[in-house]
């Protein structure tokens, strides 16, 4: 069955409560540095909006303690930048629950968008408080959801609030995560191939495990691979490992064994003497690791192997860095994989993007037009890619719901 998304509901008249993600960096003075995730909001607006219907955003930003107002995570600066965004004046509930946001959302009239202070200013909303989603609830007569960063926490704003509606709508930011992200890799074209990276195995272990059964290739670089590696009995060096996590790496390197999945680990890394940028290193096979050395990046003959599976996939999923790609001189391998998924993309491969890191290496490198999605989500992008259901995802209603919400 399909979700239903707001573009299946006419809002005319309607007071819609939509949790966004506003949670953008904000420097010093109080200035926003990247509007980016208000900017992804505004076609979800817009369309509410042109329905004739009024707007309640709500949202949190960083992380604030949970036992009142503080200045520095006050959404009050989002409140100028949106409507400077929509083009319209946009009111603001410096409480985002009480008798002032509760008059202010009775006064919208059609057309109109009201912003509600930081959610996370109340410990009830990370608890998913009955009684808070309650209050959050009675604002509107209608809920959307185009938080996807969120999606992956049951709290008040994401699960609590949808319980109360019949209907409960995906916002067009939201969907699309989930068309890609969901919809794309259940019915991959094939072949699938699948890159992983980034510190710990610890952090990713659960996807690794689902997408093992799903992907043709299953390439693992960065930080991670040196526990394999230990686990094989090699010597690694000073390279970052996890002791705790060897057992597990042997159980993994077994499992691939008797699976399908193209299992590949690389084959040479770029060794240094200490953790900087500078440090003198050399190109080393995996089996040849100096014990004074840590592994900071892949190899090139591992980039060589990495870029002809990527290129001649027809799905690819990326999610974390192959290197500390943070210094420039271990970047090679991270760029050199950027490049590949970009090759793929203009070869015809559907090409998606998730993680922090990955995200920042597509849009330092500029290729984020040649990716054909970079998600917006980390922990959300990576639960999702793991087989797992979003707990604010299951709360949004399939089309056709019989709510008399006009989807049918
Ligand atoms: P994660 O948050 O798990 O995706 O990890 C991202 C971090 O992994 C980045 O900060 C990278 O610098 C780091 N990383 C990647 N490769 C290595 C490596 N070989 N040694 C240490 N850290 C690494």
């Amino acid at each position: 069955m399909a979700r239903l998304t707001v573009k299946d509901v006419n809002y005319k008249n309607m007071r819609v409560l939509i949790r966004v993600d506003f949670n953008v960096p904000i420097d010093a003075e109080g200035k926003i540095t990247n509007d980016f995730r208000i900017v992804s909001s505004l076609p979800t607006i817009n369309k509410i909006l042109e329905d004739g219907g009024s707007v309640i955003c709500m949202s949190h930003l960083g992380r604030p303690k949970g036992e009142g107002y503080e200045a520095e995570f006050s959404l009050k600066p989002v409140q100028e930048r949106l409507s400077r965004l929509l083009g319209i004046p946009v009111a603001f509930a410096p409480d985002c629950v009480g008798d002032e946001a509760k008059a202010l959302a009775a006064a919208l009239k059609p057309g109109e968008v009201l912003l509600l202070e930081n959610l996370r200013f109340y410990k009830q909303e990370k608890k998913n408080d009955p009684a808070f989603s309650a209050t959050l609830a009675s604002f509107g007569d209608a809920y959307v959801n185009d938080a996807f960063g969120t999606s992956h926490r049951a709290h008040a704003s994401t699960v609590g609030v949808a319980q109360h509606f019949d209907c409960v709508t995906s916002g067009l930011l939201l969907e699309k995560e989930l068309i890609y992200l969901k919809d794309k890799l259940d019915d991959p074209v094939r072949p699938y191939t699948a890159i992983l990276g980034g510190a710990k195995i610890s952090g990713k272990i659960d996807t690794i495990r689902h997408l093992m059964d799903k992907v043709d290739n299953l390439i693992v670089g960065g930080g991670m691979i040196f526990t394999f590696y230990k686990a094989m009995g090699y010597e690694i060096g000073k390279s970052l490992v996890e002791d705790d996590r060897i057992e597990l790496a042997k159980e993994i390197l077994e499992a691939v064994k008797t699976s399908r999945v193209n299992f590949m680990l690389p084959v040479d890394v770029v060794a240094a003497g200490a953790f900087e940028n500078d440090a003198l290193s050399t190109i080393v096979d995996v089996d040849q690791i100096p014990a004074d050395q840590i592994g900071l990046d892949i190899g090139p003959r591992t980039v060589k192997q990495f870029a002809e599976v990527i290129r001649s996939s027809k799905t690819v999923l990326w999610n974390g860095p192959m290197g500390v790609f943070e210094m420039p001189n271990f970047a090679k391998g991270t760029e050199a994989v950027c490049a590949a998924v970009a090759d793929a993309t203009e070869h015809g491969a559907v090409t998606l993007v998730g993680g922090g890191d990955s995200v920042a290496a597509v849009k330092k490198l500029g290729f984020s037009d040649k990716i054909s999605h970079v998600s917006t989500g980390g922990g959300a992008s990576l639960e999702l890619i793991s087989g797992l259901t979003l707990p604010a995802v299951a709360e949004i209603s399939e089309k056709s719901c019989g709510c008399g919400c006009g989807c049918k």
